[in-house]
């Protein structure tokens, strides 16, 4: 779909060049939707490498191939295939992957980070994330890395999020009191660089279809992190992406609760920490209507679910855990399974910092979680990679490992077919095309 966009774009770039005088603007002359805001260094274009002897996990959901072979000519991927059926190139440079996993380049669609160059590299790309998205932080605070030499991830940003006073976040939030507003603030980020926009959960229904409105213009997804509004309704508004588990909650508590939640969220912002848990303490997933409803419409409309369990998780006996809290959060997994089972799209999210994980592994913590939550670890490899790459729109370059697509991949020793956790033991990163330095090596 997206492509057929840039197509039409080009094509309409193309009349407007012949015929400049008098016509109106018909497209705009922003950057397509789906561009990382980094330049990725790529290696000679005739350089070839070959990665043989892995188990290939290419990222469609498949069955795994054994003893598998992938050549990379500068930036891309040219040959796929079994070891035996796949011939080397000469003057390849040969990495062994005999016992080891290979699958692309994590995406990493729900990452914050402010003014650090280390947390997109320590966190991100030598964990295996190749790709992240920012949902909703400024783009002020990626100056800093972006003007960095460091080798990064691919850096997709939203701008900073929209919300409406009072603003839960004054530093992050663009604020919007209008609908010219919402538009303007989208007009204006996507102007910027933005490849999907953030909705925040102030921002009442009406401001959120004028910015789904403005955002569709330019071909840029809208994704929602709600408390306030249902989801259902932010569905129908245009919204195509949720971001954390907890945005459904209101769409399918009884009532008297989500009444409860509301006016306690509204009338304080901070409220929403305790109270969505107590929400989702008494949501009713068996034998509720409003439950295969919601899902119905996700599936229905292809909604991306980012679920981000792994900021949400409370245990009982641990940490403090109040039983609401890990009643809540055993309902937002089970909630999660079930978005999974009915066919909905299910993406990755680490959220940075994790309660459950230590510093740079809440990506695995989350990929963990979502095990829990019922989905089978190859399915979580498919979240992890190809729908992400869907998510973010880079789908015709990236999430799989594919003749023709772009060589950013990652070797494990293990397998994480059989053990999620595996996917932590990154022994190698490739991203453009090139091995990036892993600090233990
Ligand atoms: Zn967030």
């Amino acid at each position: 779909m997206y492509r057929e966009c840039r197509t039409q774009s080009c094509l309409i770039g193309l009349i407007i060049a012949f015929f400049p005088l008098g016509m109106p603007v018909l497209f705009n002359t922003g950057p397509a939707y789906s561009q990382e805001m980094n330049k990725i260094a790529a290696p000679q274009p005739d350089s070839v490498v070959a990665i043989v002897g892995g188990k290939l996990i290419d990222g469609n959901g498949g069955r795994p191939l054994q003893n598998s072979c992938i050549v990379i000519r500068g930036n891309q991927i040219v040959a796929v295939g079994s070891r035996h059926e796949t011939p080397i190139p000469k003057g390849a440079k040969v990495f062994d992957a005999g016992g080891k996993s290979v699958l692309p380049g994590l995406i990493d669609t729900h990452f914050h980070s402010r003014d650090s160059v280390e947390q997109p590299v320590n966190f991100e790309l030598h964990n295996g994330v190749t790709s992240f998205r920012d949902p909703g932080h400024p783009f002020k605070y990626y100056t800093t890395l972006l003007a960095s030499d460091a080798r990064i991830p691919r850096v997709f940003l939203c701008g900073g999020h929209l919300d409406a006073p009072p603003v839960v976040w004054p530093d992050q939030a663009a604020v919007i009191t209008t609908e010219d507003e919402a538009r303007q603030a989208v007009a204006s980020h996507v102007d910027r660089g933005a490849s999907a926009i953030k909705v925040y959960f102030r921002l009442p229904i009406e401001h959120i279809r004028a910015a789904c409105q403005a955002a569709h213009d330019r071909h840029v997804p809208v994704t929602a992190h709600l408390e306030l509004v249902d989801a259902d309704d932010a569905i129908e508004a245009g919204v195509s992406g949720i971001e954390h588990i907890t945005s459904f909650g209101t769409s399918i508590g009884t009532s008297d609760q989500v009444k409860q939640f509301k006016s306690m969220v509204s009338a304080d912002s901070g409220a929403r920490r305790e109270w969505r848990y107590r929400l989702w303490a008494q949501v009713q997933l068996e034998k509720n209507p409003r439950v295969g409803e919601l899902i119905d419409l996700i599936v229905q409309r292809g909604v991306f679910v980012s679920p981000t369990l792994a900021v949400f998780e409370r245990r009982a006996g641990k940490k403090d855990a109040t039983a609401a809290e890990a009643a809540g959060f055993k309902n937002m997994l089970s909630f999660s399974g079930r978005c999974h089972k009915a066919g909905a799209k299910l993406v990755v999210g680490s959220h940075t910092w994790v309660p459950f994980a230590a510093q740079g592994k809440a990506y695995l913590r989350e990929v963990e979680l979502l095990v829990e939550a019922g989905m089978k670890p190859l399915d979580v490899l498919t979240s992890a990679t190809k729908t992400g790459a869907e998510f973010l729109g880079v789908d015709d370059r990236l999430g799989t490992i594919e003749t023709g697509k772009l060589a950013d991949l990652i070797v494990v020793d293990g397998d994480p077919t059989t053990k999620i956790s595996d996917l932590g033991r990154v022994t190698k990163v490739m991203l453009n095309g090139q091995w990036v330095d892993l600090p233990s090596q």
